[in-house]
């Protein structure tokens, strides 16, 4: 009997891993077509599992698993399965150590798999956040690589951060991340606030740097990026991780035909083709997109802010507007939307709903808006963004030049990526905590929308863009392929001869 081969898939439980997980499930689907002793699996948890399950066409061959998870059992509401459904930010945090508890689920699936089919080889892509599969994969043999869904310069900071904690040595502002040159310093303002509170010692500090010491062992690492987009990041990602081998796969997004409604599962706050003919009425270029990702929100005293400066600043923009941080995010109860509407009014300045709606000016978005089509339509000038990778990535992949708002995690690593190494970015404001004037919005929205400096900014993600179509095409001619095709079929090769 020939040997049957089985590519499983673990993503962390979050829109931002599930997603790119489901596109690198895609991208090995057309990579290995040919190969009918090939199969790809994805396992996640049952809600998970039944929303991918609405966003793979039915021809495909992907198969979907899930395994038993009881989010009530960890004082998540029911239903709960990821961290952008969570609703409070706390939750988040119960997600992270919930995940965990699939250890035992995990390890039946795989043996059961194992035993099944003794011609079957399994092969493991995990999440650098389920790192802790890695000992039973190797306890039963099986191959393991690592995904960082993040950036090589994002990840590279990440994990130097939690793993040495350089800035509880040091009182200085600006200070040092082993694995990065002398050169490379970060300021205080730009860690995430579990960063900066943990001593070391706390559960969450317990969970990041197990997940990340695990990894390290892992056989291989695949980073969402670009070989050619990042040579610092990926320089760092090597000394901090100490692996050599860096897969750069990258983008995990879709450079055409971009439905958003079919890649996230989201319920869109407004329909595309309406949000569409919004942006057809503008000139090129001349539009700021805003979104803060898929669980990130800002308060409501900055909420008033932004829609001051915007207003004022007579720019036309899309906002994706959420309930503002300390407000409950109610998206997975039984509410009615126009009473949520109706919120909306509190945390906007008088009468600003009113004087935007139906005008050139502004469209506002409830909740979730069709990101990949607004940042692919041409009016589209520059994206106001929290910087999680996969917004850049999308951004960058269309040309669209930012104005970076880092909120959490390795997002301000990746603005200073964007703003100092790429010279696409220019950031407006840091975290929650900071104030922001309406003055200063104005200002950076004029200056990146028809002055000097977004005129650069543009140039230089029009640059970024070549560079990763050229990663992902194969020129006809010659049939030499761009840097991260080269880098699957590397992957898929060190998957087969082991
Ligand atoms: N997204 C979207 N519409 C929204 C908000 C988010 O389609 O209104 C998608 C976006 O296209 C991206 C993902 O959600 O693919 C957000 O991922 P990212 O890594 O940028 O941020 P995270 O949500 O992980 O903080």
């Amino acid at each position: 009997m020939a040997t049957a081969i089985n590519i499983i898939l673990f993503p962390f439980l979050a829109q931002g891993h599930l997603i790119p997980f489901l596109d690198l499930a895609k991208l090995l689907e057309q990579h290995t077509h040919q190969s009918t002793s090939i199969s790809i699996t994805l396992l996640s948890t049952p809600c998970n599992i039944q929303n991918l399950q609405s966003l793979l066409p039915s021809t495909s061959i992907i198969h979907l698993h899930s395994l038993p998870f009881d989010p009530v059992a960890h004082g998540l509401p029911p239903h709960v399965e990821n961290t952008d459904s969570c609703p409070t930010p706390s939750h988040i945090h119960n997600v992270s150590v919930a995940s965990r508890s699939l250890q035992p689920q995990f390890e039946e699936f795989v043996t059961q798999q194992l035993s099944s089919n003794p011609h079957l080889k399994l092969y493991l892509i995990s999440d650098v956040f389920f790192s802790w599969t890695i000992p039973i994969a190797k306890k039963l043999s099986i191959q393991h690589a690592v995904l960082t869904t993040c950036g090589a310069l994002g990840t590279a900071t990440f994990m130097s951060m939690w793993l040495h904690l350089p800035h509880r040595q040091t009182d200085e502002e600006y200070f040092r991340v082993p694995g990065f040159p002398e050169s490379f310093r970060l300021q205080r303002n730009q860690l995430s606030h579990a960063n900066r509170v943990t001593d070391g010692t706390d559960e969450l500090y317990k969970f990041v740097s197990s997940s990340i010491r695990f990894s390290l062992q892992s056989d291989r690492m695949i980073c969402n990026t670009i070989e050619e987009l990042e040579p610092l990041g990926l320089q760092a990602l090597r000394a901090v991780t100490g692996i050599n081998t860096i897969c750069t796969i990258g983008p995990l997004v879709p450079l055409q035909g971009a439905k958003s409604y079919e890649r996230a599962g989201k319920k869109l706050g407004i329909k595309h083709e309406a949000c569409l003919q919004w942006l057809d009425m503008h000139p090129e270029r001349s539009v700021i997109y805003i979104c803060f990702g898929s669980q990130s929100t800002i308060t409501a005293a900055h909420m008033l802010v932004l829609a001051e400066g915007l207003e004022s600043s007579g720019i036309s923009f899309v906002w994706v507007i959420r309930p503002p941080l300390g407000i409950e995010n109610y998206e997975t109860k039984e509410v009615d939307e126009d009473d949520e509407k109706q919120q909306m009014k509190k945390w906007l300045p008088q009468g600003f709903i009113e004087r935007i709606t139906g005008t050139q000016q502004g469209l506002l978005v409830w909740r979730w808006a069709p990101q990949l089509e607004i940042l692919t339509h041409k009016a589209t000038a520059a994206f106001l963004s929290h910087c999680g990778w996969n917004s850049t990535l999308e951004s960058l992949s269309r040309g669209v030049p930012l104005i970076g708002w880092p909120m959490a995690g390795e997002q301000f690593f990746n603005a200073k990526m964007l703003e100092e190494e790429l010279g696409v970015l220019v950031e407006i404001n840091r975290g929650i905590e900071h104030e922001l004037e309406s003055r200063e919005v104005e200002r950076v929205v004029k200056e990146v929308i028809s002055g000097e400096k977004g005129k650069e900014m543009r140039n230089r993600a029009a640059i970024c863009k070549e560079i990763m179509r050229n990663a992902v095409a194969k020129n006809e001619e010659s049939g030499k392929k761009g840097s991260s095709l080269r880098s699957l079929d590397e992957l898929v090769n060190f998957f087969m001869n082991h």
